[in-house]
């Protein structure tokens, strides 16, 4: 029977063969950042290609895109990501709690203060009740920043990108000027952002580098209710089809109020994370944004002027309003068959990489006795085994060796294969069944006299003969691939 699975096993299991270690562990570690090893790359390489599969190679409506992590500063104003450089927090002094300054309520009134009111004698922290007991307030910055340029006049501050949408909005003429694409259609990315949170989360759960699988799907308004559907069914079905359990996931509706104001809905795929007693944790965002961000940069192009006559400095310059026909704007589209410009709306399913690595993880870990002895195993989708195939010469003579190495050089142009000669035949079973390998192929003394190998199957320990010139053709079958 499956034991209960701790974080700690998948740590140390992590840690042990491979998948993922602490970054710069030698100099003691950088906190939250993580670094993926020889089985770890190959296991996000193969979820990333999963995604990629069903979002974009499967659909004829979807097209990729890599964009820059670096980019115009104003893309960052008109996302609302600079604004946020203004927040300032305060931390409780009795309970080390971070509040956002304009957050924090008077003693007297539950009125919500604004920002510049910096005393706070008065203050009351909401998560443990003391008044006034405050650091002096800090600048928060959510993004990462950076100088670019080498010169004095020239160069300017920068920041790492906190996601990878914005990308996406800002090439969407592009996208159009160059391709057949017609709304409903949307564009993909994959790729690394960077957030400063306040708190970090267990292991390679919320790290300040991070990445990301964005879809933006662009489509007409009155139509958006039921792509919203669409995409909670096919994002739900991608993580079940890929082997997680049903019962590990669950779709959580944002309340109102946890909406951002912009959005007309958003609902969390879930995944049951084994943190403390079972934890539910958001592996997924899907968003109706409605026609917000490409609004958003029509006025960010408005204002590019302003940004240049204030010395680029993006704290000293607000967004100009809207102009009254923004259904017309640079980054509206035309419907050809109902002659009428608008500006469309998007839905945005918004994955993280990590945590969905993480989820598949902890979702194939396993362990079983067998003839009295513990079996960890890893019982990962054919598609996300960072090995497919491992293959082995029973011992090292007799010629098995190089009918062994044959077989392995023909199968490795397919897939990963792994090829090991060294110790005894079970415990290469077993470290197979740790690097979750859905097969292995042995070939033995019966080889030299019939032609024929053994596979034997992860998941169920069984062992099969079958002719040596087939082990091609039956493992593309069997892995589907
Ligand atoms: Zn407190």
């Amino acid at each position: 029977m499956a034991k209960l699975t701790k974080l700690d096993d998948i740590v140390s299991l992590c840690k042990r063969r491979g998948f993922i270690f602490q970054s710069s562990e030698i100099y003691g570690g950088l906190a939250s950042c993580y670094d993926y090893g020889p089985l770890g790359v190959e296991l996000k390489n193969n979820v990333k290609k999963a995604w990629w599969k069903s979002v974009v190679q499967m659909r004829d409506d979807v097209v990729g895109l890599d964009c820059s992590i670096l980019m115009h500063p104003m893309v960052w104003k008109s996302s609302g990501h600079a604004d946020k450089f203004a927040d300032l927090i305060a931390e409780c002094k009795k309970c080390n709690t971070r509040t956002r300054v304009d957050h924090l309520k008077d003693k007297e009134d539950n009125n919500i203060e604004n920002a510049s009111g910096q005393d706070l004698t008065n203050k009351v922290c909401p998560s443990c009740g003391t008044i006034g007991q405050f650091t002096e307030p800090m600048p928060f910055k959510l993004m990462f920043e950076t100088q670019m340029g080498a010169n004095i006049d020239d160069s300017m501050t920068i920041h790492l990108r906190p996601e990878t949408a914005q990308g996406i909005f800002a090439n969407f003429r592009n996208v159009l000027d160059s391709t057949r694409v017609k709304v409903p259609f949307g564009i993909a990315q994959i790729g690394k952002s960077f957030r400063n949170e306040v708190t970090t989360k267990a292991f390679i759960f919320r790290t300040r580098e991070f990445e990301q699988a964005e879809l933006e799907f662009f489509c007409e308004p009155g139509t958006d209710d039921q792509w919203y559907e669409h995409w909670k069914e096919a994002r739900c079905k991608w993580y079940t089809d890929l082997g997680m359990k049903k019962e590990n996931l669950r779709f959580r509706d944002h309340d109102p109020d946890e909406l951002a104001h912009y959005a007309k809905g958003c609902v969390d795929v879930e995944y049951k994370f084994p943190f403390g007693s079972g934890d539910w944790q958001e592996l997924e965002g899907i968003a109706n944004r409605t026609d917000y961000d490409l609004r958003q940069h029509q006025r960010g192009m408005r204002t590019l002027n302003k940004w240049y006559e204030n010395d680029r400095d993006l704290s000293k310059i607000s967004l100009i309003d809207e102009s009254e026909d923004y259904n017309k704007g640079p980054l509206s589209y035309f419907d050809e068959q109902k002659k009428e410009r608008y500006i469309p709306y998007v839905i945005e399913p918004s994955a993280g990489m990590d945590r969905s690595t993480l989820a598949f993880l902890v979702d194939a870990y396993d362990e079983e006795e067998v003839r009295g002895e513990t079996r960890n195993l890893l019982r990962f989708h054919p598609a996300l085994a960072p090995t497919k195939v491992a293959i082995f010469p029973l011992v090292k003579k007799d010629g098995m060796p190089e009918i062994a190495r044959k077989i392995y050089d023909n199968l490795k142009k397919y897939f990963n294969c792994f090829y090991d000669q060294k110790g005894a035949v079970g415990r290469r079973y077993r470290r197979q069944d740790e690097a979750g390998t859905p097969f292995c192929v042995t070939v033995d003394g019966q080889t030299n006299e019939d032609n024929t190998v053994t596979v034997r199957n992860r998941d169920s320990m069984e062992q099969t003969r079958i002719n040596a010139d087939n082990v091609l053709s039956y493992m593309r079958e069997k892995l589907d691939m």
